[in-house]
Protein backbone atom coordinates (compact mmCIF):
# COMPACT_ATOMS: atom_id res chain seq x y z
CA UNK A 1 0.00 0.00 0.00
CA UNK A 2 1.49 3.29 -0.98
CA UNK A 3 1.23 6.60 0.71
CA UNK A 4 1.57 9.98 -0.67
CA UNK A 5 2.45 13.31 1.10
CA UNK A 6 1.04 16.62 -1.20
CA UNK A 7 -0.11 20.18 -0.43
CA UNK A 8 -2.74 19.82 -2.86
CA UNK A 9 -4.93 16.95 -3.56
CA UNK A 10 -6.90 17.18 -6.86
CA UNK A 11 -9.86 14.26 -7.35
CA UNK A 12 -10.90 14.45 -11.20
CA UNK A 13 -9.47 14.91 -14.38
CA UNK A 14 -12.11 17.36 -16.60
CA UNK A 15 -11.18 20.52 -17.33
CA UNK A 16 -11.98 21.92 -13.64
CA UNK A 17 -9.45 19.19 -12.28
CA UNK A 18 -6.50 19.60 -15.19
CA UNK A 19 -6.94 23.32 -14.74
CA UNK A 20 -6.20 23.34 -11.16
CA UNK A 21 -3.50 21.21 -11.95
CA UNK A 22 -1.94 23.61 -13.95
CA UNK A 23 -2.13 26.52 -11.48
CA UNK A 24 -1.37 24.78 -8.60
CA UNK A 25 1.81 23.17 -10.33
CA UNK A 26 2.74 26.17 -11.23
CA UNK A 27 2.35 27.86 -7.87
CA UNK A 28 4.91 24.92 -6.94
CA UNK A 29 2.32 23.42 -4.88
CA UNK A 30 3.71 19.89 -6.12
CA UNK A 31 -0.52 18.71 -6.80
CA UNK A 32 -1.34 15.38 -6.96
CA UNK A 33 -4.27 14.83 -9.47
CA UNK A 34 -6.03 11.44 -9.29
CA UNK A 35 -7.66 10.70 -12.55
CA UNK A 36 -10.52 8.73 -11.57
CA UNK A 37 -13.26 6.46 -13.88
CA UNK A 38 -13.46 8.85 -16.83
CA UNK A 39 -9.79 10.71 -17.67
CA UNK A 40 -10.40 13.42 -19.10
CA UNK A 41 -14.12 13.50 -17.51
CA UNK A 42 -17.08 14.32 -19.99
CA UNK A 43 -15.53 15.81 -22.88
CA UNK A 44 -13.98 12.49 -24.07
CA UNK A 45 -17.67 10.98 -24.74
CA UNK A 46 -18.62 14.17 -26.94
CA UNK A 47 -16.68 15.15 -30.91
CA UNK A 48 -16.95 18.29 -32.07
CA UNK A 49 -16.01 21.26 -29.74
CA UNK A 50 -16.80 24.72 -30.84
CA UNK A 51 -16.99 26.80 -28.04
CA UNK A 52 -14.14 26.28 -26.25
CA UNK A 53 -11.86 29.81 -26.93
CA UNK A 54 -8.38 29.78 -28.63
CA UNK A 55 -9.05 27.54 -31.24
CA UNK A 56 -10.80 29.18 -34.73
CA UNK A 57 -11.15 25.56 -35.95
CA UNK A 58 -13.97 22.80 -34.63
CA UNK A 59 -11.71 20.45 -32.14
CA UNK A 60 -12.76 17.25 -30.48
CA UNK A 61 -13.38 16.65 -27.32
CA UNK A 62 -11.20 13.75 -26.30
CA UNK A 63 -8.18 15.74 -28.69
CA UNK A 64 -8.82 18.63 -26.05
CA UNK A 65 -8.19 16.99 -23.04
CA UNK A 66 -5.15 14.96 -23.93
CA UNK A 67 -3.53 18.30 -24.58
CA UNK A 68 -4.68 19.22 -20.98
CA UNK A 69 -3.61 16.43 -19.06
CA UNK A 70 -0.05 16.60 -21.23
CA UNK A 71 -0.28 20.83 -20.02
CA UNK A 72 -0.96 19.54 -16.31
CA UNK A 73 2.11 17.07 -16.48
CA UNK A 74 4.59 19.13 -18.24
CA UNK A 75 4.01 22.04 -15.41
CA UNK A 76 4.91 19.41 -12.62
CA UNK A 77 1.45 17.81 -11.69
CA UNK A 78 2.34 14.57 -10.39
CA UNK A 79 -0.83 12.44 -12.18
CA UNK A 80 -2.03 9.24 -11.16
CA UNK A 81 -4.79 6.34 -12.75
CA UNK A 82 -7.12 5.60 -9.91
CA UNK A 83 -10.41 6.23 -8.33
CA UNK A 84 -11.09 7.92 -4.45
CA UNK A 85 -12.82 5.75 -2.52
CA UNK A 86 -13.33 7.64 0.92
CA UNK A 87 -12.29 10.65 2.37
CA UNK A 88 -11.80 11.73 5.56
CA UNK A 89 -12.23 15.78 5.77
CA UNK A 90 -12.38 15.82 9.84
CA UNK A 91 -8.76 16.76 10.14
CA UNK A 92 -5.52 18.12 7.98
CA UNK A 93 -4.19 16.61 6.47
CA UNK A 94 -6.94 15.05 4.91
CA UNK A 95 -7.10 11.31 4.27
CA UNK A 96 -8.19 10.23 1.08
CA UNK A 97 -7.93 6.61 -0.07
CA UNK A 98 -7.87 5.04 -3.69
CA UNK A 99 -9.69 2.10 -4.98
CA UNK A 100 -6.19 0.62 -5.75
CA UNK A 101 -5.35 1.10 -1.95
CA UNK A 102 -3.62 3.98 -2.04
CA UNK A 103 -3.32 6.50 0.21
CA UNK A 104 -3.37 10.36 0.23
CA UNK A 105 -2.57 12.75 2.91
CA UNK A 106 -3.24 15.92 1.59
CA UNK A 107 -3.11 19.41 3.11
CA UNK A 108 -5.77 20.65 0.70
CA UNK A 109 -8.00 19.08 -1.87
CA UNK A 110 -9.99 20.43 -4.55
CA UNK A 111 -12.70 18.26 -5.40
CA UNK A 112 -13.61 18.11 -9.36
CA UNK A 113 -15.34 14.97 -9.77
CA UNK A 114 -17.86 16.66 -12.23
CA UNK A 115 -21.71 15.52 -12.90
CA UNK A 116 -22.90 13.01 -15.39
CA UNK A 117 -26.33 13.49 -17.20
CA UNK A 118 -28.95 11.33 -16.89
CA UNK A 119 -30.01 9.68 -19.18
CA UNK A 120 -33.59 6.97 -20.41
CA UNK A 121 -31.51 3.92 -20.06
CA UNK A 122 -33.34 2.81 -23.22
CA UNK A 123 -31.19 0.56 -26.14
CA UNK A 124 -31.60 2.68 -28.50
CA UNK A 125 -30.67 5.51 -26.76
CA UNK A 126 -27.12 4.11 -26.07
CA UNK A 127 -26.98 3.31 -29.76
CA UNK A 128 -27.54 6.61 -30.98
CA UNK A 129 -25.64 8.87 -28.55
CA UNK A 130 -23.10 11.15 -30.19
CA UNK A 131 -25.32 10.56 -33.40
CA UNK A 132 -28.15 12.33 -33.08
CA UNK A 133 -28.79 11.72 -29.45
CA UNK A 134 -26.91 14.78 -27.10
CA UNK A 135 -27.17 15.71 -23.47
CA UNK A 136 -26.04 19.36 -24.15
CA UNK A 137 -27.82 21.65 -26.40
CA UNK A 138 -25.10 24.52 -26.27
CA UNK A 139 -22.28 21.98 -27.43
CA UNK A 140 -24.68 20.31 -29.92
CA UNK A 141 -27.81 22.10 -30.82
CA UNK A 142 -25.22 24.39 -33.73
CA UNK A 143 -25.10 20.65 -35.75
CA UNK A 144 -28.80 21.18 -35.85
CA UNK A 145 -29.03 24.25 -38.29
CA UNK A 146 -32.56 24.16 -40.17
CA UNK A 147 -33.23 20.73 -38.68
CA UNK A 148 -36.31 18.91 -36.17
CA UNK A 149 -35.40 18.11 -33.06
CA UNK A 150 -37.10 16.70 -29.76
CA UNK A 151 -36.48 17.74 -26.30
CA UNK A 152 -37.24 15.35 -23.26
CA UNK A 153 -38.23 16.51 -20.04
CA UNK A 154 -39.97 18.86 -18.30
CA UNK A 155 -37.91 21.00 -15.84
CA UNK A 156 -35.82 23.86 -16.31
CA UNK A 157 -32.98 22.54 -18.07
CA UNK A 158 -35.67 21.25 -20.62
CA UNK A 159 -37.32 24.48 -20.91
CA UNK A 160 -33.81 26.66 -21.15
CA UNK A 161 -32.26 23.87 -23.87
CA UNK A 162 -35.80 23.82 -26.20
CA UNK A 163 -35.42 28.29 -25.98
CA UNK A 164 -31.84 27.52 -26.61
CA UNK A 165 -32.19 25.35 -29.71
CA UNK A 166 -35.05 27.44 -31.39
CA UNK A 167 -31.62 30.07 -32.26
CA UNK A 168 -30.62 26.90 -34.55
CA UNK A 169 -33.33 24.05 -34.83
CA UNK A 170 -36.12 24.90 -37.39
CA UNK A 171 -38.94 22.98 -35.00
CA UNK A 172 -38.41 21.49 -31.71
CA UNK A 173 -40.33 19.53 -29.79
CA UNK A 174 -40.68 19.25 -26.03
CA UNK A 175 -42.20 15.57 -24.87
CA UNK A 176 -42.72 15.27 -21.37
CA UNK A 177 -43.94 12.38 -18.86
CA UNK A 178 -46.74 14.46 -17.07
CA UNK A 179 -49.21 16.72 -18.24
CA UNK A 180 -47.58 20.39 -16.68
CA UNK A 181 -43.80 21.08 -16.36
CA UNK A 182 -41.72 21.36 -13.32
CA UNK A 183 -40.10 24.64 -14.84
CA UNK A 184 -40.20 27.64 -13.40
CA UNK A 185 -43.32 29.75 -14.77
CA UNK A 186 -41.35 32.62 -15.90
CA UNK A 187 -39.09 29.91 -18.07
CA UNK A 188 -42.80 28.72 -19.21
CA UNK A 189 -44.43 31.01 -20.34
CA UNK A 190 -41.44 31.85 -22.61
CA UNK A 191 -41.88 28.57 -23.83
CA UNK A 192 -45.23 28.52 -24.77
CA UNK A 193 -45.17 32.36 -26.68
CA UNK A 194 -42.00 30.96 -29.01
CA UNK A 195 -43.50 29.83 -32.21
CA UNK A 196 -40.91 27.11 -32.78
CA UNK A 197 -41.49 25.21 -29.95
CA UNK A 198 -44.78 22.51 -29.92
CA UNK A 199 -45.05 20.26 -26.80
CA UNK A 200 -46.25 16.60 -26.56
CA UNK A 201 -47.62 15.89 -23.16
CA UNK A 202 -47.99 12.71 -21.29
CA UNK A 203 -45.70 10.90 -23.69
CA UNK A 204 -42.71 8.88 -22.59
CA UNK A 205 -39.82 7.77 -25.54
CA UNK A 206 -40.48 4.11 -26.39
CA UNK A 207 -37.42 3.80 -28.97
CA UNK A 208 -35.02 6.54 -30.69
CA UNK A 209 -35.11 5.44 -34.67
CA UNK A 210 -32.25 6.02 -36.86
CA UNK A 211 -29.99 4.59 -40.10
CA UNK A 212 -27.12 2.75 -39.54
CA UNK A 213 -25.01 4.06 -43.06
CA UNK A 214 -24.39 7.01 -42.08
CA UNK A 215 -25.34 6.55 -38.55
CA UNK A 216 -28.43 8.78 -37.60
CA UNK A 217 -31.46 9.72 -35.97
CA UNK A 218 -35.17 10.20 -38.21
CA UNK A 219 -37.35 9.99 -35.50
CA UNK A 220 -39.23 8.65 -32.24
CA UNK A 221 -41.61 5.96 -31.08
CA UNK A 222 -43.45 7.60 -27.76
CA UNK A 223 -45.84 6.39 -25.96
CA UNK A 224 -49.31 8.03 -24.07
CA UNK A 225 -48.90 6.80 -20.71
CA UNK A 226 -52.46 6.80 -19.84
CA UNK A 227 -53.66 4.84 -23.23
CA UNK A 228 -50.32 3.31 -24.27
CA UNK A 229 -50.83 4.32 -27.99
CA UNK A 230 -48.17 4.82 -30.12
CA UNK A 231 -46.80 8.18 -31.67
CA UNK A 232 -44.11 8.18 -34.37
CA UNK A 233 -42.51 11.37 -34.42
CA UNK A 234 -40.01 12.57 -37.15
CA UNK A 235 -36.77 14.54 -35.93
CA UNK A 236 -33.69 14.82 -36.91
CA UNK A 237 -31.71 15.65 -32.97
CA UNK A 238 -32.53 13.89 -29.27
CA UNK A 239 -31.89 16.23 -26.50
CA UNK A 240 -32.23 14.05 -23.35
CA UNK A 241 -32.70 17.08 -20.92
CA UNK A 242 -34.18 15.30 -17.24
CA UNK A 243 -31.51 16.19 -14.98
CA UNK A 244 -27.58 15.82 -14.05
CA UNK A 245 -26.59 14.03 -11.17
CA UNK A 246 -23.38 15.40 -9.08
CA UNK A 247 -20.80 12.49 -8.21
CA UNK A 248 -20.96 13.72 -4.59
CA UNK A 249 -22.00 10.05 -3.25
CA UNK A 250 -18.19 10.25 -1.85
CA UNK A 251 -18.38 13.09 0.17
CA UNK A 252 -21.65 12.69 2.20
CA UNK A 253 -21.39 13.22 5.58
CA UNK A 254 -17.93 14.96 5.11
CA UNK A 255 -19.14 18.19 3.35
CA UNK A 256 -22.10 19.90 3.37
CA UNK A 257 -23.91 19.18 0.05
CA UNK A 258 -27.29 21.30 -1.34
CA UNK A 259 -30.69 20.00 -1.89
CA UNK A 260 -29.54 18.50 -5.24
CA UNK A 261 -26.56 17.07 -3.93
CA UNK A 262 -24.52 19.64 -5.40
CA UNK A 263 -21.11 20.70 -3.42
CA UNK A 264 -22.32 24.11 -1.83
CA UNK A 265 -19.36 26.49 -2.58
CA UNK A 266 -19.29 29.76 -1.10
CA UNK A 267 -20.91 32.64 -3.35
CA UNK A 268 -18.09 33.99 -5.74
CA UNK A 269 -15.39 31.64 -4.97
CA UNK A 270 -14.91 27.75 -4.54
CA UNK A 271 -14.21 27.10 -0.87
CA UNK A 272 -16.78 24.73 0.90
CA UNK A 273 -17.62 24.74 4.60
CA UNK A 274 -14.74 22.68 5.50
CA UNK A 275 -11.32 24.68 5.53
CA UNK A 276 -9.04 23.77 3.16
CA UNK A 277 -11.45 21.80 0.82
CA UNK A 278 -12.64 23.28 -2.34
CA UNK A 279 -14.70 22.07 -5.05
CA UNK A 280 -14.61 23.41 -9.11
CA UNK A 281 -16.66 22.65 -12.24
CA UNK A 282 -19.90 20.69 -12.39
CA UNK A 283 -19.84 18.97 -9.26
CA UNK A 284 -20.46 22.90 -7.75
CA UNK A 285 -22.43 24.20 -10.81
CA UNK A 286 -25.46 23.38 -12.01
CA UNK A 287 -26.08 26.44 -13.96
CA UNK A 288 -23.49 26.84 -16.57
CA UNK A 289 -22.17 23.28 -16.89
CA UNK A 290 -19.37 24.21 -19.68
CA UNK A 291 -15.96 23.01 -20.13
CA UNK A 292 -14.68 26.86 -19.91
CA UNK A 293 -16.88 27.81 -16.99
CA UNK A 294 -15.32 24.54 -15.10
CA UNK A 295 -11.78 25.18 -15.92
CA UNK A 296 -11.92 28.46 -14.81
CA UNK A 297 -13.28 27.56 -11.43
CA UNK A 298 -10.52 25.01 -11.37
CA UNK A 299 -7.95 28.01 -11.86
CA UNK A 300 -10.30 29.60 -9.08
CA UNK A 301 -9.58 26.33 -7.02
CA UNK A 302 -6.10 26.39 -7.13
CA UNK A 303 -5.66 30.00 -6.52
CA UNK A 304 -7.99 29.62 -3.28
CA UNK A 305 -6.19 26.75 -2.06
CA UNK A 306 -2.30 28.44 -2.88
CA UNK A 307 -3.98 31.37 -0.33
CA UNK A 308 -4.99 28.79 1.84
CA UNK A 309 -1.99 27.17 2.30
CA UNK A 310 0.25 30.71 2.42
CA UNK A 311 -2.00 31.50 5.69
CA UNK A 312 -1.54 28.65 7.04
CA UNK A 313 2.18 28.92 6.69
P1 LIG B 1 -16.02 16.32 -15.69
O1 LIG B 1 -15.63 16.64 -17.06
O2 LIG B 1 -17.33 15.67 -15.43
O3 LIG B 1 -14.85 15.43 -15.06
C1 LIG B 1 -15.03 14.81 -13.83
C2 LIG B 1 -13.78 14.01 -13.53
O4 LIG B 1 -13.86 13.51 -12.20
C3 LIG B 1 -13.56 12.77 -14.43
O5 LIG B 1 -12.23 12.75 -14.84
C4 LIG B 1 -13.83 11.58 -13.51
O6 LIG B 1 -13.00 10.47 -13.82
C5 LIG B 1 -13.39 12.18 -12.17
N1 LIG B 1 -13.95 11.52 -11.01
C6 LIG B 1 -15.27 11.31 -10.70
N2 LIG B 1 -15.36 10.61 -9.54
C7 LIG B 1 -14.07 10.40 -9.13
C8 LIG B 1 -13.49 9.71 -8.02
N3 LIG B 1 -14.26 9.11 -7.09
N4 LIG B 1 -12.14 9.67 -7.92
C9 LIG B 1 -11.36 10.28 -8.85
N5 LIG B 1 -11.85 10.94 -9.90
C10 LIG B 1 -13.19 10.97 -10.04
N6 LIG B 1 -19.04 21.81 -22.60
C11 LIG B 1 -18.57 22.77 -23.43
O7 LIG B 1 -18.12 23.81 -22.98
N7 LIG B 1 -18.56 22.57 -24.78
C12 LIG B 1 -19.00 21.42 -25.36
O8 LIG B 1 -19.00 21.29 -26.58
C13 LIG B 1 -19.49 20.40 -24.50
N8 LIG B 1 -19.95 19.24 -25.01
C14 LIG B 1 -20.40 18.27 -24.18
C15 LIG B 1 -20.86 17.09 -24.72
C16 LIG B 1 -21.32 16.08 -23.92
C17 LIG B 1 -21.81 14.80 -24.53
C18 LIG B 1 -21.33 16.26 -22.49
C19 LIG B 1 -21.81 15.15 -21.60
C20 LIG B 1 -20.91 17.45 -21.94
C21 LIG B 1 -20.44 18.48 -22.78
N9 LIG B 1 -20.01 19.69 -22.27
C22 LIG B 1 -19.51 20.64 -23.09
C23 LIG B 1 -20.02 19.95 -20.82
C24 LIG B 1 -18.61 19.75 -20.27
O9 LIG B 1 -18.13 18.49 -20.68
C25 LIG B 1 -18.62 19.82 -18.76
O10 LIG B 1 -19.16 21.05 -18.34
C26 LIG B 1 -17.20 19.71 -18.20
O11 LIG B 1 -16.58 18.52 -18.65
C27 LIG B 1 -17.19 19.73 -16.69
O12 LIG B 1 -15.88 19.60 -16.28
P2 LIG B 1 -15.50 19.08 -14.83
O13 LIG B 1 -14.02 19.09 -14.78
O14 LIG B 1 -16.23 19.84 -13.81
O15 LIG B 1 -16.04 17.58 -14.73
P1 LIG C 1 -35.14 18.43 -12.80
O1 LIG C 1 -35.65 19.71 -12.25
O2 LIG C 1 -34.87 17.30 -11.88
O3 LIG C 1 -36.19 17.97 -13.91
C1 LIG C 1 -36.02 16.79 -14.58
C2 LIG C 1 -37.22 16.59 -15.50
O4 LIG C 1 -36.99 15.43 -16.27
C3 LIG C 1 -38.53 16.40 -14.74
O5 LIG C 1 -39.56 17.06 -15.41
C4 LIG C 1 -38.71 14.89 -14.79
O6 LIG C 1 -40.05 14.50 -14.89
C5 LIG C 1 -38.06 14.52 -16.08
N1 LIG C 1 -37.51 13.17 -16.03
C6 LIG C 1 -36.69 12.65 -15.09
N2 LIG C 1 -36.37 11.38 -15.39
C7 LIG C 1 -37.06 11.09 -16.54
C8 LIG C 1 -37.15 9.94 -17.35
N3 LIG C 1 -36.48 8.82 -17.06
N4 LIG C 1 -37.93 10.00 -18.46
C9 LIG C 1 -38.59 11.13 -18.78
N5 LIG C 1 -38.54 12.26 -18.05
C10 LIG C 1 -37.77 12.24 -16.95
O7 LIG C 1 -33.77 18.62 -13.60
P2 LIG C 1 -33.22 19.89 -14.38
O8 LIG C 1 -34.27 20.47 -15.22
O9 LIG C 1 -31.93 19.46 -15.01
O10 LIG C 1 -32.87 20.90 -13.20
C11 LIG C 1 -32.00 20.49 -12.11
C12 LIG C 1 -31.83 21.64 -11.13
O11 LIG C 1 -31.09 22.68 -11.75
C13 LIG C 1 -33.18 22.25 -10.72
O12 LIG C 1 -33.07 22.70 -9.42
C14 LIG C 1 -33.33 23.41 -11.64
O13 LIG C 1 -34.13 24.44 -11.09
C15 LIG C 1 -31.87 23.86 -11.75
N6 LIG C 1 -31.70 24.60 -13.00
C16 LIG C 1 -31.89 25.93 -12.93
C17 LIG C 1 -31.80 26.69 -14.06
C18 LIG C 1 -32.04 28.16 -13.96
O14 LIG C 1 -32.19 28.62 -12.85
N7 LIG C 1 -32.08 28.89 -15.05
C19 LIG C 1 -31.54 26.07 -15.30
C20 LIG C 1 -31.37 24.71 -15.34
C21 LIG C 1 -31.46 23.96 -14.16
P3 LIG C 1 -41.09 14.66 -13.67
O15 LIG C 1 -41.52 16.10 -13.73
O16 LIG C 1 -42.13 13.68 -14.03
O17 LIG C 1 -40.31 14.31 -12.43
Amino acid sequence: MSEHHTKVLIIGSGPAGYTAAVYAARANLKPILVQGIQPGGQLMITTDVENYPGFAEVIQGPWLMEQMKVQAAHVGAILMSDTIKSVDFSKRPFKVIGESGAVFMAEAVIIATGAQAKWLEIPSENKFRGYGVSGCATCDGFFYRGKKVAVIGGGNTAVEEAMYLTNHASEVTVIHRRAKFKAEKILQDRLFNNPKIKVIWNHKVEEIVGTEEPKSVTGLKLTNVSTNEVLELLVDGVFIAIGHRPMTDLFKGQITLDEHGYIAAKLGCTETNIPGVFAAGDVQDKVYRQAVTAAGQGCMAALDAERFLAAKG
